[in-house]
């Protein structure tokens, strides 16, 4: 069988193993590590901090779609914010909504079902609707909050489609509110500097990058993640979108063409309408290819970098926790941050000064493009221009 990864060093090989730290049993293993720490928290210090959160003028951010990345990241990530705070809910789920109120001191009048969502718009304590729902349903939710005049935070990838990306955009400059999409990374210190040495050529111009992200996915085969429908497609979508946005932030650039394959679909009654995986290459202006893979069976997350006097390694690079960087220079140095308080904090302060984010729907759609160029070559074994 033809595998999709690059050859790492053997000793990297076996770290990789022994860490164990990609991004699937990272996200679940610290996602289920910061919930305890949430649920073992005092229960009259979550009251006494909530109240003193309505009064301290945070701006209050409500989650729409109460999954595990809002269970496990983002309510626990709300804890340490300093600029906003978890002040409301949207949930299909009755039962839901019963367990997150009771845990984070949530007034009923500040929860919502997607029904009855509409009426947030009467409701000054909310400034802010994080969507956080499976990707095709980005678009009524992001596009609803906006009318409501709430600013927004949607998830990556942005939407499935380009004209979905647009009306979202559309309808949020209608109504004056900001947009963002949910791009932790770019608020983590090692990614940052890899955006640093790329873009300011710091080992001079740079002349190679290759990015990996994969996990093997166990969720049920009717989850969302295996359904075109919802997902707009497999690994790709889900978390190849790193790589992606890796290559671009450490050149500051956009490809010009991309090149793809399909890997081999092994489990074929598993992936029936989403690729297992996909490898790609993304062409820049003066000639530089970055090489990707991403797949729902392996493990990695790396993003490396080659410039003329000097190289950088990310790996794990796209982790919730426990990213780890070197260079030709040695071992990068950055403290341990919380990517999600950092991400909503930052949006934050950019609505309460009236400051563009740096992570704008604008750069939603711009990746949603590439993604969907990458999904054209390898369906069309033909190079496509960006
Ligand atoms: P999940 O399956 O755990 O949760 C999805 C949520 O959407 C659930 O609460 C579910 O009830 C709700 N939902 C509403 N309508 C639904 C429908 N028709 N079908 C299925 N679910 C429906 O997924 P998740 O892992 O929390 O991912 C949600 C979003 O967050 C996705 O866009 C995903 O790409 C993104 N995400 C981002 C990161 C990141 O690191 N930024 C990490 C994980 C997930």
């Amino acid at each position: 069988m033809k595998k999709l990864r690059f050859t790492l060093p053997t000793n990297r090989r076996q770290f990789l193993k022994n860490l164990s730290l990609t991004l699937g049993t990272t996200a679940t293993g610290l996602s289920l590590l910061s919930l305890q720490a949430c649920n073992s928290k005092n229960n009259e210090q979550t009251k006494a901090s909530a109240e003193q959160n309505r009064k301290s003028g945070k701006l209050g951010i409500a989650l729409l779609g109460l999954g595990k990345y809002s269970t496990g990241q983002l309510a626990p990530a709300l804890q340490e914010t300093q600029n906003c705070y978890l002040a409301g809910i949207i949930t299909g789920s009755p039962e839901k909504a019963d367990k997150w109120k009771n845990q984070y001191d949530i007034p009923d009048k500040n929860v919502y079902s997607y029904e009855n969502f509409d009426q947030i718009k009467d409701n000054p304590a909310i400034d802010i609707v994080y969507v956080v729902t499976p990707n095709a349903l980005h678009r009524e939710f992001v596009v609803r909050a906006a009318q409501a005049k709430k600013h927004v935070i949607c998830e990556k990838p942005m939407a499935t489609t380009v004209e979905d990306c647009q009306a979202m955009i559309e309808a949020c400059k209608q109504n004056n509110v900001q947009l963002s999409v949910g791009y932790r990374l770019h608020f983590e210190p090692h990614n940052q500097r890899v955006m640093e040495l790329g873009q300011k050529a710091v080992f001079g111009p740079v002349k190679s990058i290759k990015a990996a992200d994969s996990f093997k996915i166990s969720v049920e085969p009717d989850d969302w993640r295996l359904n075109k429908q919802l997902a707009g497609g497999g690994p790709l979508m889900d978390v190849g979108i790193y790589c992606v946005q890796g290559v671009m932030y450490t050149l500051g650039q956009e490809p010009i063409a991309i090149t793809a394959k399909f890997g081999e679909n092994t489990r074929p009654d598993y992936f029936k309408t989403v690729e297992q995986s996909i490898s790609w290459q993304m062409q820049f202006k003066g000639g530089l290819i970055a090489e990707c893979v991403s797949s729902y069976n392996d493990e990695a997350g790396m993003l490396y970098g080659e410039a003329q006097n000097g190289w950088w390694r990310l790996d794990p690079a796209y982790s919730y926790a426990g990213i780890t960087g070197e260079t030709s220079q040695g071992k990068m140095d950055f403290e341990e941050v919380n990517q999600q308080a950092r991400q909503m904090d930052n949006f934050a302060d950019c609505v309460r000064h009236n400051k563009p984010t740096p992570v704008p729907g604008q750069m939603g759609l711009r990746d949603v493009k590439i993604l969907l160029a990458i999904y054209e070559a390898a369906q069309t074994n033909k190079k496509v221009g960006v």
